[in-house]
Order: C-alpha cells, then structure tokens, then sequence
C-alpha cells in the first residue's frame, strides 16, 4: 500500500487512523530518513489509540511507555543504539510479544530482532513534489 501526504495534517490523520484500529501485540516498523515524519507519525498514530500525552522522539531512552490509551504504545527510537545488545538490556521482548503495540523508530538498525510479521511503514521524501510531500509505503496491514 503507498499513501501520498501533502502537509504533516495528512500524514498526522493517515497515522491517527492506522492507530485506531491497532490491536493488540501488533509491532509497526517506522523507517527513513531523519526528519521524514516517524515521530510525527507516532503521533498521530497515539492519538488514533487515544493517548493523551505528548508523544515525542525518545531518543535518550530508547522506550517510552504511553498507557492511557485504548492499548499501551512503546514507543522505541533506535537512532543512537550502539549494540542491538542495549534491546536486551532493556527486556525489548518482554514489549514486542506483550499486550500492546509497539512502534520503533529506525527498526532498520535492529533488523536482526524485529518480529516476522510486523508491519513496515517507510517515508520518503521526493524534493521534487515539494517539501511538505511524503511517500508512505505499508506492508504487512489490512486497511
Ligand atoms: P523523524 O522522526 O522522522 O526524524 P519528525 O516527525 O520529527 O521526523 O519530523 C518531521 C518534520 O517534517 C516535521 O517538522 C513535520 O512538520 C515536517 N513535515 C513536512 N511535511 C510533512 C509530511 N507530509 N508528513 C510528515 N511530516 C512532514
Ligand atoms: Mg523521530
């Protein structure tokens, strides 16, 4: 499935959408470029499971934990991992094949751990379709 987005709103409304029917042990790949959208996309994608807080990079702590959402989102941010030892570390399993819904930021870098069915979403930007244009490519979903 490719979506194409013209403003954050779009790619924001996408992600709330995709949030809303998330269930449960599901784990949602977020790959490209730095400042493409992952973030912004889990933020839409939160608001879709009814979160309230302020979702952010959690890039200084890898995994954050929203829980006051329809499901619990661990949000990861993988950019600054030194070693895919640090996901044992912090009991990455224990989130993955749990009770809620994961979305890991730049999942690429720990390509070796990632579930076999998780849904992969890569943005892309293309400079010639504009600034605001982003490509958003999903596997592994039925919408
Ligand atoms: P990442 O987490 O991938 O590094 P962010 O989500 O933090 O990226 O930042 C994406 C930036 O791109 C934001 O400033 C956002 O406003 C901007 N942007 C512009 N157009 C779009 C679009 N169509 N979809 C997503 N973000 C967009
Ligand atoms: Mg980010």
């Amino acid at each position: 499935m490719v979506f194409e987005t013209f403003s954050p709103d779009e790619t924001y409304e996408l992600a709330r959408r995709i949030g809303e029917k998330a269930a449960a042990g599901q784990v949602y790949l977020l790959n490209g470029d730095l400042g493409v959208g992952k973030t912004l996309f889990s933020q839409g994608f939160a608001a879709g499971l009814g979160v309230s807080e302020y979702v952010n990079s959690p890039t200084f702590t890898i995994m954050q934990i929203y829980d006051d959402g329809r499901l619990p989102m661990y949000h990861f941010d993988v950019y600054r991992i030194g070693d895919v030892s640090e996901m044992d570390e912090i009991g990455y399993e224990e989130y993955f094949y749990g009770e809620g819904v994961c979305l890991i930021e730049w999942a690429e870098l720990v390509e070796e751990i990632l579930p076999d069915d998780a849904v992969s979403i890569l943005i892309e930007k293309d400079i010639a379709r504009g600034v605001d244009y982003r490509k958003i490519s999903i596997e592994g979903l039925e919408l």
